[in-house]
């Protein structure tokens, strides 16, 4: 982050960033990682979309289906990768979120239920000899007998395990975490609406400091007071924002068929829901408009919100420091305080310029 005058208010001078990088990311402007035809150029116009946005870095996220489905759309990602060096560069992995998670209605969220089933190392075996080990991120709820096992054997293959989708209780989490899982999905999110006061999942993943954290902070997944509650407890340097953005983000408002088997409303506010329910469906909001929000919060800069979106899922993702020498990923953009998004004015992904302006984009 180059912090120039310091005065985040200037609204003279661009702005200078890591790229973004985004941890879960669905699908984008009509192109869909879980849709039963992907192919090739799916996940490139995809690529291609993305990047528009300033993330230079992201995961395709595959949530719970049939392992067949599973296992074919790995596939499809993997020979996108091999066909396109910038693909390459861009998708460090993919994030299979579920199928082990929470059957019950809330934890599930938009997952569907016919496909949740319990951890199987074998399975996870066929996604990475289908893929070519391109599996590096696995979301599940730790309530499973078998997780801790499961947890163990895949952290031991250094694919980062986190939590989500779940109602385990704190010692079921406690067990996941010491067997290597070290990240929250969407925490807030993919959980049941009533819960205990005390003893319940958000608590005991915001108390393990083991744990990083990601938050969807499109204003429709989390109220701003439990997003700031929770961010100060994780700490800004274990906070981690993600878009979770679906195939519906960037079109208008209106009723949609997802993948999934299930219909969607997109109201005009961006709040994505299951069709006729209050339930979220994913989100609608790019990243750059996740930092946007959170730099506006009182009490976080803008460099704080950068960062959440750069250096610390680059962590996991292997990616988002600026080091003299490598190919660069950045972004130049423009922001004073009060902005709802981030102006993307320039993008260098792995040294190359992928766009002058955001309004060049189609
Ligand atoms: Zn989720």
């Amino acid at each position: 982050m180059e912090e120039g005058s310091a005065n985040e208010d200037a609204d003279s001078a661009p702005w200078l960033a890591p790229g973004l990088i985004d941890l879960q990311v669905n699908g984008y402007c009509g192109h869909d990682f879980n849709a039963n035809d992907l192919d090739i150029d799916t996940v490139r116009s995809c690529a291609r979309s993305m990047q528009a946005t300033g993330v230079t870095t992201f995961v395709p996220t595959l949530i719970t289906a049939s392992e067949q489905k599973l296992l074919r759309n790995l596939k499809v990602i993997a020979d996108a990768r091999r066909s396109d060096p910038l693909l390459l560069h861009t998708i460090p992995f993919v994030h299979v979120e579920g199928p082990h998670i929470d059957a019950s209605d809330g934890p599930r969220g938009a997952h569907p239920a016919d496909h949740v089933r319990p951890p199987d190392i074998a399975e996870f075996g066929r996604w990475q000899e289908a893929s070519g080990d391109l599996v590096g991120m696995v979301t599940l709820s730790p309530h499973y007998s078998g997780a801790p096992a499961y947890v163990r054997l895949l952290a031991e293959r250094g694919v980062h395990v986190s939590i989500g989708h779940t109602n385990a209780s704190s010692d079921q989490i406690r067990l996941a975490v010491d067997a290597g899982a070290r990240l929250s999905t969407h925490l807030g999110n993919g959980i049941a609406q009533l819960i205990a006061r005390h003893r319940n999942p958000i608590w005991a993943q915001l108390a393990d400091e083991r744990l990083y954290a990601t938050f969807i902070a499109d204003g429709h997944h989390l109220p701003d007071e439990a997003l700031v509650a929770m961010l100060r407890a994780k700490t800004p340097s274990r906070s981690i924002l993600i878009s979770d953005l679906v195939a519906t983000g960037g079109r208008p408002p209106g009723r949609y068929a997802a993948p999934v088997g299930t219909s969607v409303d997109l109201d005009a506010d961006g709040r994505l829901r299951i069709a006729g329910t209050e339930y979220l469906a994913g989100a609608t909001a790019p990243l750059k408009t996740c930092v946007a929000r959170v730099a506006s919060l009182r009490g976080f800069s803008l460099g704080d919100a950068i960062q959440m979106a750069t250096a610390h899922p680059g962590r996991f993702a292997g990616r988002g420091r600026l080091a003299a020498g490598e190919a660069a990923d950045f972004v130049q953009f423009r922001w004073a305080r009060g902005d709802s998004t981030l102006e993307v004015q320039r993008v260098i992904v792995h040294g190359t310029p992928v766009r002058q302006a955001e309004h060049e984009l189609d």
